[in-house]
């Protein structure tokens, strides 16, 4: 069967006996076909990945040049391959774009990252040095929410230590990405990085097939502990990178109409579809009406449409059961004594567009408080005390991030410092970049991305020990 959209195996386009629909979230129907990968196709681009790795790994230089390469090819194609984002995931073309950008951006930071090598004794017994080794064949495996750059945080340092990869993207966003896997094959050699398509079944082919040595995951907190628990009988390496449920608590000193905008934006930005958003805000008592209310403008100034609609901030969520699941925690929000201060239900017309949702009087015991609700809609909770919103604010399994807004900064991070999160931040949320890693405490993941850290995920220990005497 011929799609329009090709896997790559081994170098060349892979053309697949079946195929899958791909919905457009802004008309909930389906306008593009993805091809559906088979075991043997599978097989197939492990074993490419195998084979291409004995080279791959043996020239720094190249694997440099080609990345270089990489992000120029993401640089050059990020119009062509905005449209295809906006169109599966949803978000406005110009953040599509910024997107597809990023990638290129994580190619470059990558390119020239250095893979230490440690000398730890050189005397007249031996000169003992610590070095970095690639694993293998890395079994990548990512989300809607961000599919072109989250695979750029997987490619680009696994690929620089001298793995190779078997990529899937999620199958309700899978075109953005075999396409950059398309536009990746021309400038790196055959089955260096193969991207394969299909549902959550071809993940776990992936993480229990015997030539993975190392899964790179993210998505959500459930299957990530399946792919844990797939990885273990065979001790295959793990990444995981969960979800999260962030808080944002503000100090007695927050100013509204100072920091409003990007507290708003910290929990808002891709339709609240983002691992490390703000989830749940606590608020002292005596500034929580003004809060809801600068919150409140907030959300009902923003323009909700189309991504390919100029103007507008946000589109739709990316996927049926995620706006059935955003429908379902806020109305068991309201049901339970919250409430929708703007929004608070599904836009009328086609497509899975909800209205961006300020919860008031929410409380921890509510679901969409000690849940993910990935998507557009905030509960802001009230505390009287610092050291009780704290102790909530940690009550929780996730640990991805938090932040803590003050005009005093100082006094903030020292909150901060508290939280028991992989990246807590101060008047801020949401900074994601390339030299800073990022992962998850608690059931929020294990292991990082990003910076040497990230890299270094990807490699593993070889001590070279030359005896003198
Ligand atoms: P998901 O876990 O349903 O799917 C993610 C990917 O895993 C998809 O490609 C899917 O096909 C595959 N998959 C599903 N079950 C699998 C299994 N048992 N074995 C192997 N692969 C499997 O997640 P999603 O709904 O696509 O994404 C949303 C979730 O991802 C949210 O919880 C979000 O917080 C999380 N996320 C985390 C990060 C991070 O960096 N920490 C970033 C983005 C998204």
């Amino acid at each position: 069967m011929v799609t329009r959209f090709s896997m790559t195996v081994g170098g060349s386009e892979a053309a697949t006996e079946d195929a899958f629909g791909v919905v457009n979230p802004a008309t909930g129907e389906v306008f593009e076909q993805a091809p559906e990968c088979t075991p043997a196709q599978l097989d197939a681009a492990m074993d490419a990945a195998h084979k291409a790795y004995r080279d791959w790994r043996s020239d720094i230089d190249a694997r440099r040049a080609a990345l270089r390469a990489a992000a120029d090819a993401m640089f050059a194609v990020a119009d062509e391959l905005a449209p295809i984002l906006t169109a599966e995931q949803g978000k406005p073309l110009g953040e599509a774009r910024i997107e597809a950008i990023g990638a290129g951006v994580w190619f470059k930071y990558f390119a020239d990252l250095d893979l230490p090598r440690e000398v730890i004794q050189d005397d007249n017994r031996a000169f003992v040095e610590v070095v970095r080794r690639p694993l293998g064949v890395v079994a990548a495996i990512t989300p809607w929410n961000f599919p072109l750059v989250l695979a750029s945080w997987k490619i680009a340092p696994a690929l620089l230590a001298g793995n190779t990869m078997v990529l899937k993207p999620s199958p309700f966003t899978p075109l953005a990405t075999l396409r950059m896997g398309e536009l990746l094959n021309s400038v790196l050699p055959a089955g260096v990085l193969n991207v394969v398509s299909g549902g959550d079944e071809l993940g776990k082919w992936m993480t229990a097939h015997p030539l993975a040595r190392k899964i790179s995951f993210t998505g959500s907190v459930s299957a990530g502990k399946h792919v844990a628990a797939s990885a273990a009988p065979d001790l295959k390496r793990v990444t995981l990178e969960l979800g999260g449920n962030d808080a944002a608590i503000l100090l007695d000193d927050f100013d509204p109409a100072a920091l409003g905008s990007k507290l708003f934006w910290g929990a808002f930005q891709n339709n609240g579809q983002v691992c490390s958003a703000i989830k749940r805000v606590y608020v002292p008592e005596a500034l929580y009406d003004d809060v809801v209310d600068a919150l409140a403008a907030q959300a009902t100034a923003v323009k909700v449409g189309e991504g390919t609609e100029e103007g507008v901030q946000l589109g739709p969520i990316n996927n049926r059961p995620q706006y059935e699941r955003v429908s379902e925690l806020v109305a068991d929000a309201v049901a339970s004594g919250a409430r929708a201060v703007t929004g608070g239900r599904p836009m009328d017309g086609p497509g899975y567009f909800y209205e961006p949702t300020i919860l008031a009087g929410a409380s921890d015991g509510t679901r969409i408080v000690y849940e993910e609700q990935f998507g557009p809609a905030l509960p802001v909770v009230a505390y009287r005390h610092l050291d009780d919103a704290i102790e909530r604010a940690n009550a929780t399994h996730f640990g991805l991030s938090g932040s803590v807004w003050s005009a005093d900064a100082e006094r903030a991070a020292a909150v901060a410092a508290q939280l028991e999160c992989g990246t807590a931040w101060v008047n801020t949320h949401l900074v994601l970049q390339p030299n800073q890693p990022f992962g998850g405490a608690k059931w929020s993941g294990i292991g990082v991305e990003n910076g040497p850290w990230g890299l270094h995920g990807f490699t593993e220990l070889q001590v070279l020990h030359r005896a003198k005497r």
